[in-house]
């Protein structure tokens, strides 16, 4: 991308004449907070942070930096774990983000749809549902502070896709703002709609690479009025898949959420999370967090219940126990939540997002946690995740004093060893957390040369001058 002619000093005056005073940040501290990714690996700087509170605004902002060929970071609430959100260290990008464009347009209750801005935060999108007797499904760790903006352009997924989906599957339409600042208003309520190119499939999960998003009409479900929730022990990873084949043949379309835990998750969340406990009164190796739900009032325990003593009579599972009230139940999400936040407490890790087909999970985490043991001693498995998904999280942390020392020592070959793995078991090295600038060689070395020549042809076409978030997903 050309180096922008005109001096910063004339781009900001140039700003201040396009935004009001309070849709502009232009100080380095009050920069600050937008400038460093969630997890503190890049630190970038801007040219400025805008923070447009219309459409109007976001067209002006786009249309301003195509003319000039300003980068354009698009920023929701900032949780993504590969960089993306980040402007780079050259201080010429604008940062947009989408916070103050937050409003829930409309609730559509009869056609279980509802249409809501990018900068919404995604439990005030549940919560709206549920005022309206409806569900919105997408559910992750992060929920309170990211913006649907960010769960579409990543195309998040979470602790509930096994029965609903990706976010891609949880969409109507999209409105979105291109790089020339053209508005597409593609927001729809149907849900049949064959009429040429999907430019919403295209839209979600393009890490704001193509266009910002500013608005979507979400897919809703009836409220769930039954839950049952378990924590079970278990002595391996290969009865982890039996028992997910059981709950899906005995409990049908209600399995929300199937989660895989090692004692090693336990053990750091209990350490280093005020609150949480261990459910069991022995240490065992495995665990799952699996969870029911209905829009009938059935009687899920039951159920699941049955269902776990038929299981726990064949020694397919150890132990279990079934959540007695919402408490307990809240008390499980908890310890399985909070392990991001007790991984990063306990020190530095190289995180690995993959996933593999789900009946391979078992021989994948074998040899996987095989080839640590000899090559990394000094690193610790922790690789936990939406199991039911064929999705871990295959993390190794480096908990000794030198740990961030040892972790950037061991970094590339151990990332190239498990995304190698990965790769001959048909995996994918990004399962739900995206490329962003993390993993951009990653997808270089991974994804087919047909994939990439496709990618960027599109692009090409749809951002000639390449101002939309450079660096990311793509090299430049
Ligand atoms: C504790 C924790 C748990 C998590 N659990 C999960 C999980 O279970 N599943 C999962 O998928 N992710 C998970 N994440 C990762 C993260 O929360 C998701 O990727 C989320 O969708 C990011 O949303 P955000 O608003 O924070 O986006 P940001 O981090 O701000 O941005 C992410 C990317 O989207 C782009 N972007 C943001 N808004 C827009 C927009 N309006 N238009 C165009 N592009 C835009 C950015 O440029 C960037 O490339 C977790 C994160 C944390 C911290």
């Amino acid at each position: 991308m050309a180096t922008p002619k005109a001096s910063a000093d004339t781009l900001r005056e140039s700003l201040r004449a396009l935004l009001p005073p309070e849709a502009l940040l232009l100080s380095a501290e009050d920069q600050e907070p937008y400038l460093i990714d969630h997890r503190r690996l890049y630190h970038g700087r801007a040219l400025a942070v805008a923070l447009p509170d219309s459409v109007a605004q976001v067209c002006a902002l786009l249309a301003w930096c195509h003319e000039r060929r300003i980068g354009v970071v698009p920023q929701g609430g900032n949780t993504g774990y590969c960089g993306g959100a980040t402007a780079d260290e050259s201080g010429t990008q604008l940062v947009v983000a989408l916070r103050r464009l937050n409003r829930i347009r409309a609730i559509e209750p009869a056609n279980f749809s509802m249409t809501v801005e990018a900068g919404c935060v995604l439990a005030n999108v549940q919560d709206a549902a549920a005022q309206a007797d409806r569900f919105f499904p997408l559910h992750l760790g992060a929920e309170g502070s990211c913006q649907i903006g960010g769960n579409l352009a990543t195309n998040a997924g979470g602790l509930n896709v096994l029965r609903f989906g990706m976010m891609r599957e949880l969409v109507l339409g999209v409105e979105a703002v291109l790089p020339d600042g053209r508005l597409y208003e593609g927001l729809s309520a149907l849900r049949k709609n064959n009429t040429g190119y999907d430019l919403a499939s295209l839209l979600i999960g393009s890490e704001g690479t193509l266009a910002v998003l500013t608005a979507a009409t979400l897919k809703l479900w009836p409220r769930m009025r039954s839950t049952a929730t378990a924590f079970i022990a278990i002595a391996d990873v290969d009865a982890a898949v039996r028992v997910l084949g059981l709950l899906r043949e005995s409990c049908g379309e209600r399995l929300n959420s199937f989660e895989l835990l090692p004692r090693i998750a336990i053990e750091l969340t209990v350490r280093h999370i005020p609150g949480v406990v261990d459910p069991f009164d022995k240490p065992h190796l495995w665990y799952l967090l699996c969870e029911l739900s209905s829009a009938e009032p059935e009687p899920l325990d039951e159920l699941l219940g049955q269902m776990l003593t038929g299981a726990t009579e064949s020694g397919l599972i150890l132990e279990a126990l079934l959540a007695t009230g919402e408490r307990q139940r809240l008390a499980f999400w908890k310890l399985r939540e909070e392990i991001p936040e007790a991984q990063r407490r306990a020190g530095p890790s190289v995180k690995h997002d993959i996933s593999v087909p789900v009946a391979a999970v078992p021989a994948f985490v074998r040899e996987g946690s095989a080839w640590i043991k000899q090559h990394v001693p000094e690193g610790t498995l922790v690789g936990y995740g939406h199991a039911g998904d064929g999705n871990l999280h295959f993390n190794v942390s480096f908990l000794r004093p030198t740990g961030a020392a040892d972790a950037k020592r061991r970094e590339a070959e151990l990332r190239r060893a498990i995304h190698d793995l990965v790769q001959s078991f048909g995996g994918s090295i990004s399962a739900e957390h995206g490329i962003g600038r993390l993993k951009v060689g990653e997808l270089a070395r991974y994804a087919s040369p047909v994939k990439l020549a496709a990618m960027r042809a599109i692009k090409n076409a749809l951002d000639p001058h390449g101002i939309m978030n450079p660096g990311k997903v793509l090299s430049v």
